[in-house]
């Protein structure tokens, strides 16, 4: 048995396969779900379940929060009645969720107000990583936090390198999925583009899957363009999220502003749920 006690709130697409590699690896883990029934597959694997986030965060060493954007962040972080509203002095909470580096920053200074520390630690990856533990993980805070965190990360990732002060991971994410977003709506253009010419779709993916700028995420979204279907790995709202962030972090070379504006047309056509490459759906109308 581990002996830092782990809590964990936040058990969407990300979070659940992400306890699952803890528990595997012998460590308690108390969780905690807005929805508590989705509480129910990481307890079937060994979680216990907590009150609420006032037990959580008092109740374990090192908490992390897996939610979905800077909203949800501050409000699991309220010291009235989250996260950090009981005795939390000497925990460690990190925050694996992909927020701004501002909210980092806030969260920071909350956690060192009730004498406990704080890390950032966004991950690059997506769902099948997380299963696999072999995410990278961000992180921005001090040295000494990463290194109490490490062993754990050890378990849900293939690396984590820590990039700085709070900020600074945050900030790589958002430069991160910047590419990732270049890259998933530059596939579906392209896939686009070669199917009005009278290309067979199959064939365009064959062609890019074994060049040079076939990759990883090429691959992986192959099957749901060619099948229509897009379940969320990675919700196309979360994108729209990070690139809105990217933008309010000033980002504004050539593309940002195009694939900003594409992301959202197609939130906003009802794609939030659906996987990220469902922006090929999006273009396709
Ligand atoms: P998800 O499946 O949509 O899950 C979101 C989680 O956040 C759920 O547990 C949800 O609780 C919780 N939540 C949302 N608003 C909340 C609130 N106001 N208070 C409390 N809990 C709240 O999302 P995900 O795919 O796991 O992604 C989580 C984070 O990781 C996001 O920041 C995303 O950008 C980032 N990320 C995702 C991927 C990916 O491929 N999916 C990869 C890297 C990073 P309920 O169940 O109650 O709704």
């Amino acid at each position: 048995m581990n002996r830092e006690r782990i809590g964990w709130t936040g058990l969407g697409n990300m979070g659940t396969p992400m306890v699952k590699n803890l528990l595997k690896a012998g460590y308690t883990v108390e969780a905690f779900n807005r929805t508590r029934e989705k509480e129910q597959e990481a307890i079937e694997a060994g979680a216990t379940s907590a009150a609420d986030l006032k037990t959580l965060g008092a109740n374990n060493d090192v908490v992390f929060v897996m939610v979905s954007d800077d909203e949800a962040s501050k409000e699991i972080f309220s010291t009235e009645n989250g996260l950090l509203s009981g005795d939390v002095s000497g925990r460690l909470f990190i925050n694996v969720s992909t927020v701004s580096p501002d909210t980092s920053k806030h969260i920071n200074e909350l956690c060192i107000s009730k004498k406990a520390t704080f890390l950032e630690a966004p991950v690059s990856g997506s769902v099948k990583p997380a299963q696999d533990g072999t995410l990278i993980i961000l992180a921005g805070g001090e040295k000494s936090d990463y290194e109490r965190a490490e062993p754990i990360f050890k378990n849900l990732s293939k690396m984590s390198v820590l990039l700085g002060a709070v900020g600074t991971g945050a900030s790589a994410k958002l430069a991160i999925n910047y590419f990732l977003a270049l890259t998933v709506q530059g596939l579906a253009e392209t896939v686009q583009f070669a199917t009005d010419s009278g290309v067979d779709a199959a064939d365009m993916l064959n062609i890019i899957n074994e060049g040079a700028v076939g990759s990883a995420i090429t691959k992986l979204k192959t099957p749901s363009i060619l099948n229509n279907d897009f379940p969320a790995a990675f919700a196309l709202k979360h994108m729209f999220k990070d690139l809105r962030l990217a933008k309010e972090q000033q980002l504004n070379s050539p593309l940002s502003t195009p694939l900003y504006e594409s992301f959202k047309a197609a939130n906003n056509d009802g794609l939030g749920n659906s996987d990220l490459m469902a922006i090929y759906k999006h273009l396709k109308k």
